[in-house]
């Protein structure tokens, strides 16, 4: 058994959707469970269309709802026919009727919690994986639609849910993995799961990745595939860095790094579930399945090249923390940790010298309450707009003379800050959001000249 998901853009119209068809049926008896993301960019909409109920605009929200209905039955319009498409009709048209009865609701109660954001954002996956299953079935397949929220089983932690193993995977096994045996495909849509209660869950912005890492581990899958809009990993994110190149091998650690430190292409959790039942992770194209993708493995990958990918996240704020008063003293780093903690705020990266600390956090949701409990005993200054550059590889640590290279690449470019060591195989620096394109471009211009061609293709 294998999994595939495919991402929004590879799901975003009824040529797509062909696409995605024809690469299933051409590999039936690897025996596929599909994972589809809501089509196009139907997630962001729901938000919008959520922001705009509970702000007093209903009618616009409304507009908008018949937008993504007229969307999804064109497209769907153009997959399939006959009585799948009577039944198709009416589910879509079914789904559109509760979310305007939500968005409704949402306008009266003028409150966007989290149990409602993941309510509405629930749409776009639940709308595509049907879409997607009775498209399957027109074109010959044997396929079958499974609710992502009876099978993934998470906590009540509204946008950014975490799966309870034991009882997932206990239903993945019990009742995905015996119709894949069968031989029939199960499209499933990622993203949305439920609380033991039944209450749908998100498990956070492009979390369809992790739900496919989630539902191989739990059917024991031979490999997970992950089905997008670029040829693979790349050493930076080709938007970016036009002439990337594809990593065709990357170990686990080293995708990991990336993910977190913002390589979209991956989300950040995919790779728990997959390293602990050790099931490899393929990134592949879906408008160009005959590239053989990147292969993300175990095992680290020998390299000639010390640095592997460039990764970048933006909007970053850095705290700058300084008390002379703690100067010497030990207990100061547990006190600043103590505050981000109760606060539920990740540090990303931390320098530190004997009086002050800088960290860098993305979530400043409680900013302003962490600043005012920090200045109880230390000077705080904030600054904002920054992004960190995270260089990943695993042979960093051991190859001499990499900093100088940084450095001397970035001799343009203010550096604010640079952390090494956190993982063996990460090297990051801060610098102003608006130096980060030319940053990354130096960077990668210096570490992408010569490359290892067991691993860059
Ligand atoms: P999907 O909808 O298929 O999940 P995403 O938009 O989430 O796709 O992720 C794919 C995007 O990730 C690419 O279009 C690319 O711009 C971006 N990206 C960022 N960093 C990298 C990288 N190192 N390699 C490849 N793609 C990257
Ligand atoms: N549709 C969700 C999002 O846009 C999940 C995903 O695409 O992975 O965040
Ligand atoms: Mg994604």
């Amino acid at each position: 058994m294998i999994v595939m998901k495919f991402g929004g853009s590879s799901v975003e119209s009824a040529a797509a959707i062909q696409r995605v068809a024809s690469i299933v049926k051409s590999r039936l008896e690897r025996q596929p469970v599909v994972v589809v993301s809501a089509m196009g960019k139907t997630t962001n909409k729901l938000l919008a269309l959520a922001t705009d109920a509970v702000e007093g605009r209903r009618g616009r929200a409304l507009e908008q709802l018949g937008e993504l209905r007229d969307y999804h039955l064109s497209e769907a319009r153009q997959l399939v026919s006959g009585e799948e498409w009577a039944a198709l009709e009416t589910s879509i048209t079914d789904h559109i009727q509760e979310l305007g009865e939500l968005i409704t609701g949402l306008s009266v109660l003028g409150e966007l919690t989290p149990r409602f954001v993941d309510a509405i954002s629930s749409y776009g996956e639940r709308l595509s994986s049907r879409i997607v299953t009775a498209a399957f079935r027109s074109s010959g397949m044997d396929a079958v639609h499974a609710d992502s929220r009876r099978l993934i089983v998470t906590d009540n932690r509204h946008t950014q849910a975490n799966p309870i193993y034991p009882e997932t995977y206990a239903r993945l096994c019990d009742q995905v993995a015996p119709l894949a045996r069968e031989g029939k495909v199960v499209v499933m849509g990622g993203f949305i799961a439920a609380t033991a209660n039944g209450v749908t869950t998100t498990l956070g912005r492009g979390g369809s990745d992790f739900t496919a890492a989630i539902v191989g581990a739990g059917i024991g899958a031979e490999e997970i595939q992950i089905w997008t809009d670029v040829d693979g990993m790349m050493t930076a994110d080709p938007r970016s860095v036009p002439e990337a190149r594809r990593l065709k091998l990357i170990s686990f650690a080293e995708a990991a790094e990336l993910a977190y430190f913002g390589a979209k292409v991956l989300h950040p959790a995919t790779v728990l579930p997959a390293v602990e039942k050790n099931i490899p992770i393929v990134i592949l194209n879906s408008r160009r399945p005959e590239v053989s993708g990147t292969r993300i493995v175990k095992d680290a990958v020998p390299c000639a090249n010390p640095i592997k990918s460039i990764a970048c996240k933006r909007h970053i704020t850095v705290v700058n923390i300084h008390s002379t008063r703690m100067l010497m003293a030990y207990g100061f780093l547990a006190r600043i940790f103590e505050v981000f903690n109760r606060y539920e705020t990740a540090v990303d990266m931390l320098s530190t010298s004997e009086v002050s600390v800088s960290a860098t956090i993305d979530n400043t949701k409680n900013l302003e309450k962490i600043q005012a409990e920090l200045e109880q005993f230390s000077e705080v200054r904030v600054e904002r707009d920054r992004a960190i550059i995270c260089l990943v590889g695993d042979n960093i640590r051991c190859t001499p003379g990499i900093a100088a290279r940084i450095f001397g690449a970035l001799s343009p470019v203010n550096v604010l800050m640079v952390s090494q060591g956190g993982s063996q195989w990460n090297l990051s620096l801060v610098v102003d959001d608006t130096d980060l394109l030319k940053a990354v471009q130096l960077l990668h211009r210096e570490f992408f000249q010569e490359l290892d061609p067991a691993v860059f293709e």
